[in-house]
């Protein structure tokens, strides 16, 4: 068997497309522009890539962007002063605070002072809660991205059986929960999980977010489940010339692809939905701040 493979780079600009005509029905009938705000602290060139591209995007949908580069030196106290001010600002209708921050900066405190309504993350307590209790909340990206990903490959998913690898605040355990709310028979697995192949070969979905290459390897996967890689390994590439790299998942393509049902690649299959998943959030963000129905189709 051979797997259909999950073109997440082509749901992503059809999801694009959907956020940008939702856009443009805003502004003409409610004169309402969207607008997301990303912070950067200091000078990771990785966080400014993404930066970059989350304010193209942004952009390309119709959308206001706002972006603030502070120095690396900047005070836990001006950041958060700065979350205060954007909080207030009536056009900012989703606040984005870049991760990784510099060490003398409190990560949770950050996120924790992103007005919920406008954390378009999904990382404040608040709309973990609520997305854990089942009430209308702001998901995290990529986890958000996967279930779309899933959902359109696969229709219904309830009563499948779905294995997460991996139990991050910011990926598997929204991972989890979603695949919960759509009624499924969820399993966490993580660093301490027993018999992980074994754990793995009764799912029907398999959510790989580890950060290991090609841990996950064909011989684990049941035949015909979905499999979707959320892994971003960067990894040498002699073949490429010398010190050159490119990027694999947690899962081994090759060997998955030949067991698996549906299986997203990596690159071009999880990675392009998470900025389409953010520009969709900030536009229900918009929405929900200003009174009005989380728009169709999104
Ligand atoms: P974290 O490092 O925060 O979490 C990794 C998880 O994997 C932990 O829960 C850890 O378990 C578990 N784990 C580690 N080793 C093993 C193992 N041998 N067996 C089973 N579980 C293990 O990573 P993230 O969740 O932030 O990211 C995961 C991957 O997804 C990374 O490759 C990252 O680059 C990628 N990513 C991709 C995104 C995208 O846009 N496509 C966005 C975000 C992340 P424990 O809790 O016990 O330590």
């Amino acid at each position: 068997m051979t797997a259909r493979i999950i073109d997440g780079k082509a749901f992503a600009a059809t999801l694009r497309q959907r956020v940008g005509a939702a856009v443009a029905g805003l502004k003409a009938d409610h004169g309402l522009t969207p607008g997301l705000a990303v912070v950067l602290v200091g000078e990771d060139p990785a966080s400014e890539i993404y930066v970059r591209n989350k304010g193209l995007q942004t952009v390309e949908a119709g959308m206001a962007s706002f972006e603030y580069k502070l120095p690396a030196t900047t005070s836990e106290a001006e950041l958060l002063a700065l979350v205060g001010q954007l909080n207030a600002d009536a056009g900012v209708h989703g606040i984005l605070v870049q991760l990784p921050l510099p060490k003398h900066i409190s990560e949770a405190a950050v996120i924790n002072a992103i007005d919920p309504d406008k954390d378009v993350d999904g990382f404040h307590v608040i709309n973990a809660g609520r997305l854990a209790t089942g009430q209308p909340a702001l998901v995290p990206c990529t986890p958000y991205g996967c279930l779309l990903l899933l959902k359109d490959a696969l229709g219904d998913l309830a009563g499948k059986s779905a294995v997460v690898i991996g139990r991050s605040n910011i990926v598997g355990k929204p991972m989890a929960q979603l695949l919960l709310a759509e009624s499924c028979t969820v399993t966490v697995a993580h660093s301490k999980t027993r018999d992980l192949p074994a754990v793995v070969a009764g799912a029907d979905i398999v959510v790989a977010a580890v950060g290991r290459p090609r841990m996950v390897t064909g011989d684990w996967i049941k035949p015909g489940a979905a499999v979707i890689d959320v892994g971003i390994n960067r990894i040498p590439a002699p073949e490429k010339g010398e010190g050159a790299t490119r990027v694999v998942g947690d899962v081994d393509f090759a060997s998955a692809a030949a067991v698996a049902g549906a299986i997203t690649p990596v690159p071009g299959g999880v990675g392009p939905m998470t900025i389409a998943c953010l520009l969709r959030n900030t536009v229900v963000a918009a929405c929900r701040q200003a009174g009005l129905a989380d728009p169709a189709g999104l």
